[in-house]
């Protein structure tokens, strides 16, 4: 029963601070206070009051609608919401009532703003990608991220560093041979950021996933759509569902890889 209950407010303050994410998605790229002035409708500008702010049940009640005006509430509001929510509840259920899920519910809200910040200006914001460096700096101190035989320590994490740059300087190398930028700025950055808190066999891990992903979905989504292939790709939310995969699942499929090719 405590577990469901925990459980649960995981939720719950998953879906309120979705909510702040919806706030934050908005004004950051704007660049208008995230603070001041409190929620208006975007459209007729009218404050939204308490009680048609609520997180999940507001937007319900609503019909997905402004009181005043009437005009239409983006669905993000409640797939950003829920999402977070969803998020929060599976890091409780996989890492339990410990600092390392405490992070991670913050990583991963900083993972879901920046998705939907870079699906449309094509830019990961440099504030996003410090808070998630400041985050894997404290993961190095407290939060260990332990599997069944392996465990990410401290060395992995700071290896994780090393391994970026080496990451950088390749992708900086074949970029100038290439004669155009590959990936962008702010997808290095947050490579570096995130391998702060993964670690380099889970950040490594994650990249492979992201790149896969983002060449399934793609391709056959470009070819569709008859959208040039060279045509600009914001590879963040692709990179952070990788590092998602891997940071719920990736222990345990290397320890499945390892002990199967009897490695370990
Ligand atoms: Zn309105």
């Amino acid at each position: 029963m405590f577990e469901v209950f925990i459980a649960f407010l995981f939720g719950f303050f998953g879906l309120c601070f979705g909510s702040f994410g919806n706030v934050v998605i908005y004004r950051l790229p704007r660049k208008i206070s995230l603070l001041k002035p409190g929620s208006h409708c975007p459209n007729c500008k009218k404050k939204i009051k308490w009680y048609d702010n609520l997180p999940l049940l507001s937007y319900l009640l609503l019909g997905g609608k402004c009181r005043n005006c009437k005009k239409g509430i983006g669905i993000r509001y409640l797939l950003v919401e829920l999402l977070t929510g969803s998020l929060w509840v599976v890091s409780y259920l996989l890492f339990g009532l410990t600092s390392l899920t405490f992070i991670t519910c913050f990583v991963l809200l900083a993972f879901i703003i920046l998705a939907f910040i870079d699906l449309k200006y094509f830019e990961i914001p440099d504030s996003i990608n410090l808070f998630l460096a400041l985050l894997g700096l404290l993961a190095l101190f407290v939060a260990p991220l332990e599997g069944k035989i392996l465990t990410i320590s401290y060395k992995s994490r700071l290896l994780s560093l090393f391994s970026s740059l080496i990451l950088i300087l390749l992708f900086y190398i074949f970029s100038r041979l290439a004669k155009k930028e590959l990936i962008g700025g702010g997808d290095l950055k947050l490579l570096a950021a995130v391998g702060l808190f993964l670690g380099w066999e889970l950040q490594i891990l994650g990249l492979i996933i992201a790149s896969v992903i983002g060449v399934l979905v793609e391709i056959p989504s470009r070819l569709i759509s008859k959208k040039s292939l060279k045509a600009r790709l914001p590879f963040g939310p692709y990179l952070v569902l990788g590092f998602t995969i891997s940071l719920f699942f990736g222990l345990k499929f290397i320890e499945w890889y390892l002990s199967t090719f009897q490695l370990i």
